[in-house]
């Protein structure tokens, strides 16, 4: 069986045997097997990808601006990336706050709590008090200590890793000239051990997906999806719009790649994004498709996944302007065409800030509904959607990553 058949056959499995449980949730027994099976065993997983992430991010970073300087391509595919993944993410937050704007999925809808949520909204209350001023959230992006970076680059400090990579790459250029260097010798070590990690660790990817996507269903069912059914049709229609409209035509204008030919190539990396929630913990995966299967070159490759799994987020994007205007609708709260814009400018903020984490842009959202009035235990009305949401919109934030990397990796004279 191939890899993405078997991974899709896992995810399906886990969403139908804890969607027929999800009824006996109280159960000692399924709870523990929940908690003393299903969890370490996609923790497990987890883990063990995180463990490579920040090796792999600094090592593939570091030499792929390294290579890019030393061939004078760095200005170049820094352009171009920018210049994709702005034009993405406005994209995403266009559709977004058009949908939502059109088809107004908050009015008159019934404002139900979901039980036990208030703890969890508290903790996301927390975090976004804890958010930092915009502009010292700028000067944080250039760390004082890059190891500290490193330590809590999974915590939100991976910009600020990066940064210090990407200063060091081209540094590392800039010194050595031509001549062979051990660094790069040690860096090219680093890269191929980490990727020899991340195939280990895949091997065990179906069990841990399974796991995953199990507890998930397990603990929400699928009765909360039916009533808030409307917003999540909304979301999942925008997120298949940028998907299938705008990466279309993305790669049809800019590429001679078959964008259909090219989803499917990526089948793959999209199964984890969708079973993991994160794109940090995709990325090991999104690297290695796209050198061995997309063939695009490794140091546009390496240059343009590792930023974008955390700068370019465009399903966040999208995900955050359609919550923040339909919670909004659902409060009866009128924003006014300065807080609309305000909404938009954040939304593709979020798209570039966001930890690649789990629930990684629910503290923006709260930052946000706080700024244009609206009740905070409006979070409490989306969180009992908001893993499969995360599910949904970390595939499109990957996807986005595959897109523009090989957008970037077309030279002019093959367009
Ligand atoms: N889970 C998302 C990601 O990792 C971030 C978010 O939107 O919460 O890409």
């Amino acid at each position: 069986m191939k890899n993405h058949h078997r991974l899709l056959l896992s995810l399906l499995l886990g969403a139908c045997a804890g969607l027929l449980l999800h009824s006996h949730a109280q159960s000692e027994i399924l709870q523990n097997i929940n908690r003393y099976l299903m969890e370490p065993v996609g923790q497990l997983f987890l883990r063990a990808i995180f463990m490579i992430v920040v090796p792999m991010v600094m090592s593939g970073l570091m030499l792929g601006v390294y290579q890019l300087s030393s061939h004078h391509g760095l200005a170049r595919v820094a352009q171009r990336t920018l210049f994709f993944t702005v034009l993405a993410s406005s994209a995403s937050v266009v559709i977004g706050i058009t949908l939502v704007n059109v088809f107004k999925p908050g009015v008159g809808l019934e404002i139900t709590q979901i039980a036990g949520q208030a703890a969890s909204v508290h903790k996301i209350e927390q975090n976004a008090a804890q958010a930092k001023p915009v502009v010292q959230s700028l000067l944080e992006i250039i760390p004082k200590n890059p190891f500290a970076a490193a330590t809590q680059a999974l915590e939100g400090e991976m910009l600020a890793l990066m940064f210090f990579s990407l200063a060091f790459g081209a540094a590392l250029a800039a010194t050595n000239g031509d001549k062979p260097s051990r660094w790069v010798e040690f860096l090219e070590e680093t890269y191929a051990a980490c990727l020899l990690v991340v195939d280990t660790a895949m091997k065990f990817a179906p069990w841990a997906v399974f796991a995953l996507v199990f507890q998930s269903t397990f603990k929400f069912g699928s009765e909360i999806l039916f009533s808030l059914g409307f917003y999540v049709l909304i979301v999942v229609a925008g997120l298949l719009m940028q998907q299938g409209l705008v990466y279309s035509l993305l790669l049809r204008l800019f590429t001679r790649i078959q964008p259909l030919l090219f989803f499917r190539q990526c089948r793959d990396v999209y199964l984890y994004a969708f079973a993991t929630a994160s794109s940090n913990a995709t990325l090991p995966r999104s690297l290695e498709l796209a050198e061995q299967e997309l063939k695009l070159k490794p140091e546009v490759s390496r240059f343009v996944l590792t930023i974008g799994s955390t700068a370019n987020q465009n399903g966040t994007a999208l995900f955050e302007g359609i919550t923040v205007l339909f919670l909004a609708q659902v409060y009866g709260v009128d924003l006014s065409l300065a807080q609309q814009v305000q909404v938009v400018l954040m939304s593709i903020l979020a798209g570039i800030g966001t930890a690649g984490v789990p629930g990684g842009s629910l503290p923006l959202i709260m930052i946000l509904t706080q700024q244009v009035g609206i009740p905070a235990e409006g979070m409490g009305l989306i969180l009992g959607v908001d893993r499969f949401l995360d599910m949904c919109r970390t595939t499109l934030n990957v996807s986005g990553d595959l897109v523009i990397a090989a957008l970037v990796d077309q030279p002019d004279e093959e367009r």
